[in-house]
């Protein structure tokens, strides 16, 4: 309903994976797993509770994998402190708005992440008015961080990104999102892929 969302249907259009976009409750009933793309997280806040869609994607949330980015992780976050932001809370974290600056100080930067104990790969990592996870709990396994503080993160069956991999046509995440299991990556020109 707002944000980037056409990037994230051409990902998953590259993996293979049929996406739908969801506006309404009944949407959830077809689909195994959802990304809240990036936009304005006051704007998403307004917007799903406008469409009801509050409860029903708490619900989708507790079985089903949820990935959220930039605005989406501050949708995913259990703090944010805005009043005007009503986040789920499917990651146990605290999300600052905004707190690598404004529109004019974002940027790309390359970030080493870790998606298992064995595996550095780095990848371009765009920042785009980005929220900052500023506390998290023990479950939270961080992925990459930049300048000490994490922009990937993962707990069980939920993933939020501080930043837009969409935009630099990096599909490793949406395909943990569907694939947690995955294990060894190899990497072909700057595309990454799980084997
Ligand atoms: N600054 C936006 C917010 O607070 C997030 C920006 C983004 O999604 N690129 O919602």
């Amino acid at each position: 309903m707002q944000g980037d969302f056409a990037l994230h249907h051409r990902v998953f259009f590259r993996l293979g994976i049929e996406s739908v976009p969801v506006k309404v409750p009944s949407d959830l009933d077809s689909i195994d797993g959802l990304v809240i793309p990036g936009g304005e997280s006051t704007t998403l806040s307004l917007l799903i509770n406008s469409f009801e869609l509050r409860e029903p994607l708490i619900n989708f949330g507790k079985d089903h994998p949820v990935m959220g980015i930039c605005a989406g992780l501050i949708m995913m976050a259990k703090e944010v402190p805005d009043e005007r932001v009503q986040p789920f809370g499917f990651l146990n974290i605290t999300v600052d708005r905004n707190a690598y600056g404004r529109q004019i100080e974002s940027s790309t930067e390359m970030v080493k992440y870790h998606f298992n104990s064995n595996t550095e790969i780095e990848l371009a990592t765009t920042l785009i008015r980005a929220p900052k996870i500023s506390e998290m709990g023990d479950d939270i396994q961080v992925l990459g961080e930049f300048n000490g503080s994490p922009v990937a993160v993962i707990s069980g069956h939920h993933l939020g990104l501080s930043f837009h991999p969409e935009l630099d046509e990096i599909d490793i995440f949406h395909q943990i999102l569907f694939d947690p299991s995955s294990k060894y990556y190899t990497k072909k020109s700057n595309q990454v892929y799980a084997t």
